[in-house]
């Protein structure tokens, strides 16, 4: 079956940069396909175009859309079953210059029993808050921050109250979320973006610049500490050999004295 999105998408964006055959879309956004372009499936959600789904069959154990979705809104297409061997002979036609061999990743593989058999649907679960971890919380040097554009923003439904994360790349104006919670819509406006696109800028120029000069003082810091290292072990070793010079060992040739002087 073709991954399909449901109406309860949230328009986070998550899943589209996650697809590994550029089949999802943003609502109202123009699809292609060798050249064409096609009229969007989905005027206001997210959309998968079947023809370019391959339910991930040539690239991953599960399809990507569905394990990033926060509100599990992924789901197989009943309507459009398909066979792990259709699907990889989809992949081969999207993708021509790569070679999937025979050991390719496969839901249906994972899948105990798995083969040419369409898998049934999973029951659709509940919505949960997407976690939205804009930042780490301890710096050090292997911490990394997102771009701006796949910055989780955290959004407050006016409606419920309850707390979900998009994408910054979709809190354009003019694009309508949706909480998964009560299903309110909230219409971006221009000031809201303008607003978070200078606060999450700022940041990110500020932290960035901070990390890299913190990431030379470090490097110059270790560059000193391992010449002093580097001289102490030196002084050590030619200390010990003053010391082998100096002193006469037990048993070694000794100078005889000449008796008549
Ligand atoms: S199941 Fe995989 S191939 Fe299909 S839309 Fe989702 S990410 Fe793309
Ligand atoms: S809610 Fe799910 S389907 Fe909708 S855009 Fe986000 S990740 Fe994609």
């Amino acid at each position: 079956m073709a991954t399909m999105i449901t109406e309860e998408c949230i328009n986070c964006g998550a899943c589209e940069p996650e697809c590994p055959n550029t089949a999802i879309y943003q609502g109202g956004a123009e699809w292609e396909f060798e050249g064409a372009k096609h009229a969007a499936l989905s005027a206001d959600i997210f959309y998968i175009v079947p023809e370019k789904c391959t339910e991930c069959v040539g690239f991953h154990d599960e399809e990507a859309c569905a394990v990033v979705c926060p509100v599990d809104v992924c789901i197989p297409n009943p309507d459009i079953p398909e066979t792990e061997a259709q699907l990889i002979e989809r992949a081969k036609q999207l993708h021509p210059g790569t070679d999937f061999g025979t050991e390719f990743p496969s839901r249906f593989r994972e899948d105990a029993g798995g083969g040419d058999a369409p898998a049934a649907a999973p029951a659709a679960a509940a919505p949960v808050a997407a976690a939205a971890p804009v930042a780490a919380a301890s710096a050090g040097p292997a911490l990394k921050l997102p771009a701006v554009e796949t910055w989780e923003v955290p959004i407050d439904c006016h409606g419920c109250g309850g707390t979900y994360s998009v994408l910054f790349q979709h809190v354009r104006s003019g694009n309508v979320l949706r909480c998964p919670f009560c299903k309110g819509a909230y219409t971006v406006n221009t000031s809201l973006h303008n607003q978070i696109s200078k606060m999450l800028r700022g940041f990110h120029t500020r932290w960035t610049t901070d990390f890299e000069a913190m990431r030379v003082r470090r490097q110059r810091e270790m560059d000193e500490f391992e010449a002093r290292q580097k001289r102490e072990l030196e002084d050590i070793n030619e200390k010990l050999r003053t010391i082998s010079k100096t002193v006469n060992p037990a048993g070694g040739p000794k100078k005889r004295a000449w008796i008549f002087g």
